[in-house]
């Protein structure tokens, strides 16, 4: 199929590295001046170590500080608009429309963090349960739901305390994806190793979990992320156990692989394998890893190995491995394996580009797309939207309580996505000064101080 497809796009790299430089700041015309000014004003201010790394204590100290209120309005406007869409259906659409109307598809995600110690009862489960179903619901009934995608993070309706005891009993072996197949169908199976509380506990989590599949499929693609290593064997047997149900004549329920880790590249070939021995569809969300800090303390805490890649460069070549190995697969058997590649950064969205060329994959988002966050690297997502390819942008949408460790991880992220960031910080600041020539040219024709006239919003 190499020798096939070159012929016809021999020339096409070039335009291809033209059309994805990224260089180019018309993207951010579509912005206000307002958002313009918010989003230079908030990357500046994670670009200050001292206050990112502190963010989350600064956070808890200024809400006890000025109160819960105050505090809300004041991170409203700022952090929170520049990586939240809203709080309500109307606030998430009115975001989403303008994002529509751009080319860009929804990936809706509803951020709630659960990690250990946070002990839940089976109420706050089915609340989250309940909040999950409504995300499926406004995904896909809206005007602006095209080829939806939503986000759901396990750890919501399944506690992390039972992944991490899961996580051991996978270790020994003893539980297979069978068990679980029949689990989600409603059978109550006892399983070896756990005690009469956490069957119970777990039964009811697969049942939360087979609902959202139930809800979701012909409608709404489902993809579960990937968080620690301590619970993340866990999730990838349940995940692949919904996929095993669900992906018979379709790709609906997708894992996450996190390359930043050492075992990535075994594990996706692993996922690979399985789904071709028992017949069923792999969805891949392929990213680089967001929790490199924790995972490194944590392992030199317990005096583990680090799970982790030693530095950036061999984290980008497992990324990059990795994106080739799916994208051969990808273009081998369409119909069976989806990738979302969901990164920030331009070399590795090229190097997909260019792979699609070469095997001769359409960009329309049949079975090749691409993501990122809300408020991180629209210049990349608008190229990739205007060449026309399927861009996801992942939308996390809640209250400014709920949505405050996303917004602490957001902010300690953009430190490392430095590249990128710096990258789009230029291009601000190029279409801002464009904007201020501009309205200045317009005083002067007009005979007016430029400092007398209000915002120009376009
Ligand atoms: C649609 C979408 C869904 C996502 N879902 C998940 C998810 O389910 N789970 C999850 O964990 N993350 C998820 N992410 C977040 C993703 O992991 C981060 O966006 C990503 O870490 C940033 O990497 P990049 O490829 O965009 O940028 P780059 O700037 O190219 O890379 C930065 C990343 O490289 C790695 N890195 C940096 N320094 C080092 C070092 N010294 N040694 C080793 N590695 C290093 C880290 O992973 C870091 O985040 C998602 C992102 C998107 C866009």
């Amino acid at each position: 199929s190499h020798l096939h497809s070159f012929p016809r796009t021999a020339k096409r790299p070039e335009r291809l590295s033209a059309a994805l430089s990224f260089q180019e700041p018309g993207a951010f015309r579509v912005k206000s001046l307002g958002e313009l000014l918010r989003a230079l004003a908030v990357f500046r201010l994670c670009s200050y170590p001292a206050l990112v790394n502190n963010c989350g204590k600064l956070m808890s100290v200024a809400r006890a500080l000025v109160g819960r209120r105050l505090f809300s309005l004041m991170l409203r406007p700022t952090v929170y608009a520049q990586f939240v869409a809203g709080e309500d259906e109307g606030e998430i659409s009115q975001s989403m429309q303008k994002m529509s109307s751009l080319g860009l598809r929804p990936m809706l995600a509803v951020p709630i963090e659960e990690d250990l110690g946070a002990t839940s009862g089976e109420k706050t489960y089915d609340e989250n349960l309940e909040a999950m179903l409504e995300c499926v619901r406004m995904s896909h009934s809206n005007a602006w739901s095209k080829e939806p995608m939503m986000q759901l993070k396990m750890t919501a309706l399944l506690s992390p305390e039972l992944c991490v005891k899961l996580t051991t009993l996978i270790g020994q072996r003893t539980l297979n994806l069978n068990l679980l197949v029949r689990a989600l169908d409603g059978e109550p199976i006892q399983f070896p190793g756990l005690n009469e509380s956490e069957v119970a506990h777990f039964l009811c989590g697969l049942q939360r979990l087979n609902k959202i599949a139930e809800a979701s499929i012909n409608k709404v693609r489902v993809l579960v992320d990937a968080e620690y290593t301590y619970v993340n064997p866990a999730l990838s047997l349940v995940t692949m156990a919904m996929m095993k149900k669900f992906n018979q004549d379709g790709v609906w329920i997708w894992n996450t692989y996190q390359c930043y880790l050492k075992e990535s590249r075994s594990l996706l070939l692993e996922a690979l394998r399985v789904s071709n021995d028992e017949g069923f569809g792999l969805g891949v969300k392929l990213v680089r890893g967001a929790y490199m800090d924790k995972e490194r303390k944590l392992a030199e805490k317990e005096g583990r190995p680090d799970p982790v890649h030693r530095c950036w460069e061999d984290t980008n070549d497992s990324y990059n491995g990795s994106l080739d190995v799916m994208l051969e697969a990808v273009s081998q058997k369409p119909e069976r394996y989806r990738i979302i590649v969901a990164t920030h950064n331009e070399d590795s969205v090229r190097r997909a580009a260019r792979r699609m060329e070469e095997l001769g994959m359409d960009n329309d988002g049949g079975a090749v797309c691409f993501g990122q966050l809300l408020g991180m690297c629209d210049h990349v997502s608008l190229t990739l939207a205007k060449e026309g390819y399927a861009v996801y942008k992942s939308v996390p949408y809640g209250s400014v309580e709920d949505t405050l460790p996303y917004l602490v991880r957001r902010a300690q992220e953009n430190q490392t996505v430095l590249q990128g960031i710096r990258k789009e910080r230029e291009l601000l600041r190029r279409e801002l000064h464009r904007r201020l020539g501009l309205r200045r040219r317009w005083c002067r024709a007009n005979g007016q101080n430029a400092s007398q006239v209000g915002p120009l919003n376009n």
